[in-house]
């Protein structure tokens, strides 16, 4: 049986492994999960925030235990462990406290159809596969699994294979919750148990992940029309213009660039700045790396920001984009240094399109710095990616930078700040182009682990309701009639069947039949309206 090691990125110690889950535990975790669904699905919301809310309190108390594993997982500090717990928990307390409305049944106008009553109301797909990456691998996981559950459906996660402790550590924070482990399998292992997932026909896959695996899972799913939404990757912009604050641009453009060593799916990946600020951004953002503190350190009283990369793959495709852009005509301005898993920030000038660092996302503490011309160019080159997740814009000129904002092919634009828009748990986050079709945060997430079902309720067709008349033969010239009055563009268009038909003969007894209907409709209309008062 294949085993996955847990290895410690900034030691290279191994502390732990898993089991590998077979071809059969994948068959059973499917068939399980669908027979679950049926129970889950019938728990009233109520019910199933009670033991969300359980594992929310399960996860406050586990707070040391998820950072300590976090820390040794993927090498960054317990402090920005606890940066993802706290997203984490942020977002399912605002989750739990708005899903009675966002779930709820929802009434919806007949418009002409009014002897019925119509109402919409989203149901639970049934077994959701989320497929997690290692790069926040506690955010990233728990919350979707919380929201796919919320919303009625049983779960089984694939947790990514770089970061298995955490994925065995989420695994057991859900088991301490009796109310709720039945309905959620956690299954160990790289690709090809993710594929096996994928292929076991679950009823919606999710995944955070690349878009190269995106692609994969897109392929796989097509062949049985599965359902397939997807987070995938992101080669975000950060513009800086003439009328920026360049110091807070400097300061808070590095942090984005290179938090959590820059493996971070909306981190600042490319810079344009405009020619008259240009000089003075890169003086200030070198000042700024040469702030940055690499280090390692178990205790929560570390004084790193910045830790190693999280695994091998990770520094393999950093030396090989450094490497093709030096060779293009590019130049390290600070940093560059390797040392294990370990890469010093890094600014790089005189980058151009035709690199593989301006094109592929890199993932590392890489920051490549642009001087463009104006807006413009900034612009056109900002939107030159097949890659559009998130943006950042940088002016004091809010008409100004929200005309660029909204001119940027992107997911989110956050005007003079980088990757804070994240944490706001109730403003979607998501991609568009080749980053992904999946929205998370806020109504918009939990909402996407449904499906809109649609009911009309009421007796059979009376006689004089429109749907009865549209369905009897040589009603032709009346229906015309009925859709020109009551959507008709123009006075004249609403007032041309009145005309035709004092124009017509043949007309006149079925518009004098239809006066009828419409005044007895109204007087039955009057009477259940005056009922429905009387009982009230
Ligand atoms: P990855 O694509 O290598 O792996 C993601 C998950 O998919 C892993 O669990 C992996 O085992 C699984 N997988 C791989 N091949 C598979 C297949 N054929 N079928 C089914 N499952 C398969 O991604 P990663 O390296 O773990 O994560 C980093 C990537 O995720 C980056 O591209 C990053 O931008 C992206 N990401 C996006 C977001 C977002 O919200 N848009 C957030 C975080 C990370």
């Amino acid at each position: 049986m294949e085993t996955l090691p847990f290895i410690n990125p900034a030691t290279g110690e191994k502390f732990g492994e898993a089991q590998a889950a077979t071809a059969e535990d994948v068959t059973r975790a499917i068939k399980d999960m669908r027979q679950a669904f049926q129970v889950w699905r019938r728990r009233p919301l109520k019910d199933r925030i009670v033991a969300l809310r359980q594992l929310q309190e399960v996860i406050i108390d586990s707070l040391d235990e998820i950072t300590a594993v976090l820390n040794q997982d993927t090498g960054k500090s317990r402090q920005d462990g606890l940066i993802e717990v706290m997203m984490t928990v942020d977002r399912l307390h605002q989750y739990y406290r708005h899903a009675p409305d966002w779930l709820q049944r929802r009434r919806v106008p007949p418009g002409l159809y009014v002897f019925k009553s119509y109402y919409k109301e989203p149901h639970p797909y049934g077994v959701v596969a989320v497929i997690g990456p290692w790069n926040y691998p506690f955010d990233l996981t728990m919350p979707i699994v919380c929201s796919a559950l919320l919303a009625g459906n049983t779960v089984v996660l694939k947790p990514s294979e770089v970061t298995a402790a955490t994925g065995v550590l989420v695994e057991n924070l859900i088991k301490r919750v009796p109310e709720l482990s039945p309905f959620v399998r956690v299954l160990h292992g790289g690709p090809a148990v993710g594929a096996a997932v994928v292929q076991g026909n679950p009823d919606l896959v999710f995944l955070t992940g690349s878009t190269a695996t995106g692609r994969k899972i897109a392929k796989a799913t097509a062949e049985t029309m599965t359902p397939f939404i997807a987070e995938l990757g992101g080669k975000d912009p950060m513009i800086v213009l003439e009328n920026a604050d360049v110091a807070a641009a400097a300061k808070w453009g590095a942090w984005g660039a290179f938090y959590n060593t820059g493996q971070t799916c909306m981190g600042i990946e490319r810079v344009y700045v405009v020619e008259a600020v240009y000089d003075e951004f890169l003086r200030q953002v070198v000042a700024e790396a040469e702030q940055v503190r690499q280090g390692y350190a178990v205790d929560i009283h570390n004084e790193n920001n910045m830790g190693p990369l999280t695994f091998e793959r990770q520094l393999q495709i950093v030396q090989e984009q450094l490497e093709d852009a030096l060779a293009k005509g590019a130049r390290i301005v600070y940093g560059g240094k390797i040392d294990g898993l370990f890469v010093e920030p890094t600014i790089i000038v005189d980058v151009t399109h035709d690199m593989k660092l301006m094109q592929e996302e890199t993932f590392g503490p890489i920051m490549p710095v642009m001087k463009v011309k104006d807006e413009t160019e900034a612009l056109w080159l900002a939107n030159d990616s097949v890659y559009g997740l998130s943006a950042s814009v940088w002016s004091n000129n809010m008409r100004q930078a929200k005309r660029v904002a909204h001119r940027l092919d992107v997911g989110s634009v956050n005007v003079n700040d980088a990757i804070s828009h994240y944490p706001v748990s109730l403003l979607p986050f998501g991609g568009v182009k080749q980053s992904g079709n999946a929205r998370t945060h806020g109504k918009e997430e939990v909402l996407q682990f449904t499906q809109l079902r649609s009911y009309a309720i009421g007796r059979p067709p009376l006689p004089f309701d429109l749907a009865t008349q549209m369905r009897e033969p040589n009603h032709y010239k009346l229906g015309a009639a009925i859709m020109r009055l009551s959507f008709g563009v123009t006075l004249q268009q609403r007032l041309q069947p009145i005309k035709e038909a004092l124009a017509d003969k043949e007309l006149r007894p079925e518009i004098g039949r239809m006066a009828r209907l419409a005044g007895v409709a109204t007087a039955v209309i009057a009477f259940a309206v005056a009922l429905f008062r009387a009982k009230k």
